[in-house]
């Protein structure tokens, strides 16, 4: 009998996950439709330089506009597509986007740089930064530096030689890469310095918890003085409050990106919030709600 029960729990267990499949792939042909429609946008998060008050570049976060369930957050998407061809189209629109815009920022007397976060797999493609370099060619008058790309730690261990080759080719064409989420990943002091990123991000968990959390101060601790003997520049995700800013700057990390500092902001938005920063030095910690 037990035998039965288990028998048609598998069975019901196979026709759960088969449906679950199958609600993952239409809405996956949604995601493809939804490219050809329009329906993604990208959010920009400022990223600062907390001391001197200057706009360092914004953070392209992709949203998706969609027509009957309302605006969805990357988490509710993006897992989907990880594994699929689909990454890699919508990391190509989300590249030709942020060039685009950053050409219309600056035809408007707003000069920033923008940064894309790209997937493990789309990073992987041997195309990739052929693909950079048209997206920059479309607009000559922005220079290679506009444009940059943040990823993550876990893909540059999984796949080290070819991403250490992908980074060294952005250098060449002069885009910076990021390493994100760092901290997150565990990979050693020695990858690190083989791999020729300009910037490290450190991950939020451990900035969000450093005020309370001595284990996640020692760890920022670390990775800065680390990131400073590897001349690498270090940038804090999740600053929720000035108390995060200044204990950041306390151990001279004076580079930020949080919802203290502003939330993601519709591209409208930006000039003139870089304009209210750049104006009242030294950052405040003025919070800004997303989208509005
Ligand atoms: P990420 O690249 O680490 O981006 C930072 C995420 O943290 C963003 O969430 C941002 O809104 C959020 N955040 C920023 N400051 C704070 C803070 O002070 N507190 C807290 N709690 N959160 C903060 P978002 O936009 O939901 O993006 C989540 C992740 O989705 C990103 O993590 C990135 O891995 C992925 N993602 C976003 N846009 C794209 C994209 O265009 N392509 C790909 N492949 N992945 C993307
Ligand atoms: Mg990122
Ligand atoms: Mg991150
Ligand atoms: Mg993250």
């Amino acid at each position: 009998f037990a035998k039965r029960a288990g028998g048609q729990q598998v069975h019901f267990f196979d026709e759960a996950q088969a449906l679950e499949e199958q609600q993952e792939q239409l809405l996956r042909q949604r995601i493809k439709e939804g490219i050809g429609r329009n329906e993604f946008i990208l959010a920009y998060q400022p990223k600062v330089d907390m001391q001197r008050g200057l706009v360092i570049g914004v953070e392209a976060l992709v949203r998706w506009q969609h027509p009957e369930r309302g605006l969805l957050q990357p988490a509710a998407f993006v897992p989907l597509i990880e594994d699929h061809e689909l990454v890699e189209e919508l990391g190509d629109w989300a590249i030709g986007e942020s060039v685009r815009q950053a050409a219309a920022w600056l035809a408007a007397g707003v000069k920033t740089s923008v940064s894309v976060n790209i997937s493990p797999r789309h990073l992987l493609r041997a195309d990739l930064v052929d693909r950079l370099a048209f997206h920059l060619g479309r607009f000559p008058q922005l220079h290679a530096g506009v444009l940059e790309l943040e990823i993550l730690e876990t893909t540059a261990i999984k796949d080290f030689a070819a991403v250490a080759d992908f980074i060294h080719a952005c250098k060449k064409l002069g885009v910076p890469v990021t390493m994100d989420d760092f901290g997150t990943g565990y990979s050693s002091l020695t990858y690190l310095r083989r791999l020729p990123v300009s910037a490290i991000k450190l991950d939020q968990s451990f900035v969000r918890g450093m005020l309370e959390d001595a284990e996640d101060r020692a760890i920022v601790e670390g990775i800065l003085v680390m990131a400073r003997g590897l001349g690498r520049k270090a940038i804090a995700e999740g600053v929720e409050s000035v108390a995060h800013g200044d204990a950041l700057m306390a151990l001279g990390c004076t580079l930020g990106q949080g919802y203290g500092i502003s939330r993601p902001l519709s591209p409208e938005r930006i000039p003139d919030w870089i304009a209210g920063f750049e104006r009242s030095p030294p950052w405040r910690g003025t919070t800004v709600a997303e989208q509005g």
